[in-house]
């Protein structure tokens, strides 16, 4: 399992708060970083205070370990300091800790539904802040809006020895991971389970089993995790979401996903039960 530090999440900076401050910089789904520094590239709050403007435009996220992180979205990307760029939010897995991952995804998650709910949905009218929820409330006609949050299943589907494994169409390498796909309207988790894997591999599964859960900022989803196992079926691509899919043992593994996800720790179950044993 994750080993996480926990986040208490907040809506203003705590009063007297003397701690170490962070503000992750954000244009649409990238975050601004100190060019080559790995490890954490993220600028100090001291570089960001001098440069931006955050009177106002900073969204709380929380305490973790002491330190206070919020967010700021800008909107020019080219005004930014010298020493620092912009990289798309995902790619901090390759060289940042699984914590900093979670918190600059919940950062433009949290940041970016503040953004996009400035005005309500309903009437038009400017929306404020709820003071003790994370909440947008709209004075003229009361319509409240909560930051979205979509599910989606995730699942391990075996066969014997072997794993059930796709190339998805959107992603940026040659990864293959375990199947996902959103819940849809008037579904229960395990019915999705069973149509997402038979609409994009043709295969039924049985024996389907709950195993975890992670939240997914990079389209606001929580992935609920399951394992399951085949029960009868050929594979058959859509060849429109899925490009491949096919049996593998733990020995012929192929490019994986990223060790920060659900979908890691799902294989990596798979290997450790003795089932990626042939
Ligand atoms: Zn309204």
């Amino acid at each position: 399992m994750m080993i996480m530090k926990k986040l208490i999440q907040l809506l203003k900076l705590p009063e007297n708060f003397t701690g170490e401050k962070v503000v992750f910089v954000y244009h649409n789904m990238e975050i601004l970083v100190e060019k080559d520094k790995e490890g954490n590239p993220i600028p100090e709050y001291n570089k960001i205070s001098t440069y931006f403007d955050l009177e106002g435009s900073l969204v709380p996220i929380g305490i973790m370990g002491g330190v206070y992180y919020s967010a700021l979205n800008i909107d020019d990307k080219r005004d930014i300091p010298d020493t620092t760029k912009f990289i798309n939010v995902r790619h901090l897995y390759r060289t940042s800790s699984e914590n900093l991952f979670f918190l600059a995804g919940l950062g433009r998650q949290i940041s970016d539904w503040d953004r996009t709910f400035r005005f309500c949905g309903k009437c038009g009218h400017p929306t404020d802040n709820h003071p003790r929820e994370r909440v947008k409330i709209c004075h003229n006609c009361d319509h409240i809006s909560y930051p979205k949050i979509s599910p989606a299943m995730i699942c391990s589907v075996t066969r014997g020895n072997e794993i059930l494994l796709a190339r998805g169409s959107k992603f940026s390498r040659p990864v293959y991971s375990v199947l996902a796909g959103f819940v849809e309207p008037g579904e229960t988790l395990e019915e999705t389970v069973e149509r997402e894997v038979m609409e994009e591999t043709g295969i039924s599964v049985k024996n389907i089993e709950y195993f975890g859960s992670q939240p997914w900022p990079f389209s606001s989803s929580l992935m609920v995790a399951f394992t399951a196992e085949y029960d009868f079926g050929e594979i058959k691509i859509d060849n429109k979401e899925i490009l491949d899919a096919g049996w593998f043992t733990s020995d012929n593994f192929p490019m994986l996903p990223t060790h920060h996800s659900i979908a890691h720790r799902l294989i990596m179950n798979f290997v450790e039960n003795g089932k990626g044993n042939s």
